[in-house]
């Protein structure tokens, strides 16, 4: 059993008995989906949007899509051949990895990364190879780093910016040398550009679309669920070479066939009265973020790593423990107080926890109370 389920089981455990949990593990956004989308969502049902969709997703969808990439960026990305529309962003990766990779391929991961990456490698049939990234650089990575570890097994590179766990930003002159050396090495680079709108102010997103227009060895994956507070729809979606999509609608049609066909439609007829959205819970993360930078000051036990964007807390707890996931029981047992140990996302992770502050001003303000009172 995993370190992280463990403490999943221990908080559940801790609420049957009554204790209440200030639970900050979750990846996901405190707000509730825009009313746009439900109330177009419902709309869709009530029209009988109900039967199955276009393997690849509907053709509007894909269209409004490829029409924001295209604008943005100047590509020529066609919805007939570009984009495939997944439920959820979790599900195209796999999709991504199933399609890509043979038996043995080896695929890079800068690491502390998210959990998933590796082990949708691994069900896959690839090797995750991790680039473990220096906490005294506030794990930035150099193309060096990536160079040292590649063999001819390599197929991939996995980045993810801005990262969960740990709100860093790959600025666009690294975007840019990755995607070159890749490039000339035959390697497909992966870019979960999920996070995309939640960038902090002085920060800028460099989508890999932007260093590859043609996209010749690049693959972006994105998706609503941090965006628009949409987690439980589950949407997401993939933009890559024809010859890859192709391979990943086949995935999809013979699993399961479709994203949901109403929750399509609710996202096309809703978004466009929810404009404001994502730029109004921007605003909630960055208030959050400030705050917690500025109470960390004074907090000389832990470290906070300055989140560039995303909605985490990387807090460097060496200090007090270096095995963060005895810390995290602590943290349970004393503050109740739940977080991810820093390990689950890798070995350089360790000796860090990972907050979520997708939350409440006050609940924030609660949680370095409990841990001011009794770690100073
Ligand atoms: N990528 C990253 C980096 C994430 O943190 C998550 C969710 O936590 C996902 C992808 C998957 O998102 P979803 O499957 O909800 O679209």
């Amino acid at each position: 059993m995993s370190a992280t389920i463990k403490i999943a089981d221990h908080v559940a455990e801790l609420e049957r008995m009554g204790e209440k949990i200030l639970n900050l593990s979750t990846g996901a956004p405190h707000f509730p989906t825009p009313p746009s989308i439900v109330t177009a969502t419902m709309q869709a049902l009530r029209e009988n949007k109900t039967g199955y969709s276009d393997s690849r997703g509907i053709y509007q969808l894909r269209k409004r899509l490829c029409d924001y990439y295209n604008e943005q960026f100047g590509t020529n990305l066609k919805p007939e051949e570009n984009i495939l529309i997944t439920p959820g962003g979790k599900q195209a990766i796999l999709y991504c990895m199933l399609s890509l990779l043979e038996p043995g391929d080896e695929v890079l991961i800068p690491s502390p990364a998210w959990v998933s990456f590796a082990e949708i490698v691994k069900i896959a049939g690839g090797i995750p190879v991790t680039v473990d990234c220096n906490s005294e650089n506030d794990f930035e990575f150099s193309l060096e780093q990536i160079q040292k570890v590649v063999t001819k097994k390599t197929k991939a590179l996995i980045i993810n910016s801005p990262c969960n766990p740990t709100g860093k930003i790959i600025k666009s002159n690294l975007l840019n040398d990755i995607h070159q050396f890749c490039k000339k090495n035959n390697i497909f680079v992966f870019s979960d550009e999920i996070y995309d709108k939640i960038v902090f102010s002085g920060y800028e997103h460099s989508s890999l679309l932007q260093v590859d227009q043609t996209l010749q060895n690049s693959v972006i994956l994105n998706g609503f669920s941090k965006t628009y507070a949409m987690t439980g729809w589950r949407l997401g979606y993939i933009i890559g070479p024809s010859e890859l999509i192709d391979g990943m609608v086949k995935l999809q049609q013979n699993s399961v066939t479709c994203p949901t066909t109403f929750i399509q439609f609710g996202v096309l007829n809703g978004f466009d009265e929810c404009k404001s959205f994502p730029q109004h819970a921007l605003n909630s993360y960055q208030e959050n973020r400030d705050f917690l930078l500025k109470e960390f000051e004074s907090l000389k036990n832990f470290r906070l790593i300055k989140p560039e964007g995303a909605f985490y807390g990387f807090i460097d707890v060496s200090k007090l423990s270096t095995d963060s996931v005895d810390f995290c029981f602590q943290l349970l047992n004393t503050c109740k107080v739940a977080a991810v140990p820093g390990v689950a996302f890798g070995n350089s992770g360790e000796g860090f926890i990972r907050i979520s502050f997708a939350t409440s001003k006050d609940a924030l303000a609660e949680f370095v109370r409990r841990i001011r009172a009794i770690w100073g």
